[in-house]
C-alpha cells in the first residue's frame, strides 16, 4: 500500500488539456515519522538522567542534609547520571556530523593496521577491568584505504567496545586483505571484531545498527551505552563505500565485520 498524491493541472496553452500527476510519498511520510520517533527517543534519553538528577538535588538539599555517606553515594549518583547525557550528546552530534558528511568523499591515505592499534590501546584499561583479553591478527604493514581517520578510529573503537561490553571474556580482532570482496566487486581490508559472548538472536541483526535500538535497553544503560553506537557506524562505512555485516549464532558470539574498498 502506498500514500499517493494526486495533481491536476489545467494547461494553459490551449485551455482543454489537462496534466494530470501521480506521487508516491510514502517516503516522505516514512521520513516525517521517523523524525518524529527519533525526537520523542531523544526526549526520552535525556529526561531519565535529567529526571534522576533533579530527584538527587532535591534530596540532597533536604532529607540527606547533615549526612555525609548519603551524600557522598547520591553524588556518585549524580556524576553518573551527568556523565550519561554528556555521552548521549557527544554522539548525537557525531551522529549528525557523520551523516551531514555522508556524501562527501573521504580522500586521506588511511594505515588502517594503526588505527586498529589505536583503538586497541584506547581500550586496553576497559578490557581489563572487565577481564577481557584483547586480541589483534593479520595486523600488517601497508593495509591502507582512501578514508576519514578519526572516523575510521572511531568505528573500531565502537565495534571493539562492544564486544567487551556485550561478550565473554576474548574479543579478537582479525585484519585481512581481500583480492576481490563479492559485494565491493573489488580488493578489499576486512577488519573483524568477533566476541564469545552469549550472541545475537537473528530476529535483531537487520534492527541493530537503528538510532536507539537496543536488544536489552537495561543492560545497554547499566554498561553506559547510548544506542547510537551502531548507527554512528553504519553510516561511517556508508560514506566509505564499505559494507558492516553481522554475524551472530545464539550462545556462540558475534562477529563484527568491517570490509573497505582498498
Ligand atoms: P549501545 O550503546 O546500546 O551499546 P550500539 O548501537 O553500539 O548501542 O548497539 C546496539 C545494541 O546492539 C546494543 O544495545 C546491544 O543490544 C547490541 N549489541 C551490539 N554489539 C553487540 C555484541 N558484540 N554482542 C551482543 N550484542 C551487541
Amino acid at each position: 500500500e502506498r500514500d499517493v498524491t494526486f495533481n491536476a493541472v489545467a494547461v494553459p496553452a490551449n485551455g482543454r488539456a489537462v496534466m494530470l500527476s501521480l506521487e508516491d510519498i510514502s517516503h516522505v511520510q516514512a521520513a516525517g515519522e521517523m523524525r518524529r520517533d527519533f525526537v520523542a527517543n531523544v526526549s526520552h534519553e535525556l529526561r531519565t538522567p535529567l529526571t534522576a538528577l533533579i530527584g538527587f538535588i532535591e534530596t540532597l538539599q533536604g532529607p540527606a542534609r547533615g549526612d555525609p555517606d548519603a551524600q557522598a553515594r547520591f553524588l556518585e549518583i549524580m556524576e553518573r547520571e551527568a556523565g550519561r547525557m554528556s555521552r548521549l550528546i557527544e554522539d548525537l552530534l557525531s551522529l549528525s556530523r557523520v551523516e551531514s558528511q555522508e556524501r562527501v568523499r573521504p580522500t586521506e591515505r588511511v594505515d588502517v593496521a594503526n588505527l586498529v592499534t589505536s583503538a586497541s590501546m584506547t581500550l586496553g584499561a576497559f578490557a581489563q577491568e572487565s577481564d577481557t583479553e584483547l586480541v589483534v591478527r593479520g595486523n600488517e604493514d601497508g593495509m591502507e584505504v582512501i578514508g576519514d581517520p578519526d572516523q575510521l578510529l572511531q568505528v573500531f573503537t565502537n565495534l571493539i567496545e562492544n564486544g567487551i561490553k556485550y561478550g565473554g571474556g576474548t574479543v579478537t580482532v582479525t585484519l585481512e586483505r581481500q583480492e576481490r570482496d563479492p559485494a565491493l566487486r573489488g580488493p578489499a581490508l576486512r577488519v573483524e571484531v568477533a566476541d564469545n559472548g552469549e550472541g545475537i538472536d537473528p530476529l535483531h541483526i537487520p534492527r541493530l545498527t537503528e538510532r536507539f535500538y537496543r536488544i536489552d535497553s537495561h543492560r545497554s544503560r547499566e554498561m553506559g551505552g547510548t544506542g547510537l553506537g551502531l548507527a554512528i557506524v553504519k553510516h561511517i562505512v556508508n560514506r566509505h563505500r564499505g559494507r558492516l555485516r553481522i554475524e551472530s549464532q545464539k550462545g556462540q558470539g558475534s562477529r563484527f565485520s568491517v570490509v573497505l574498498p582498498a
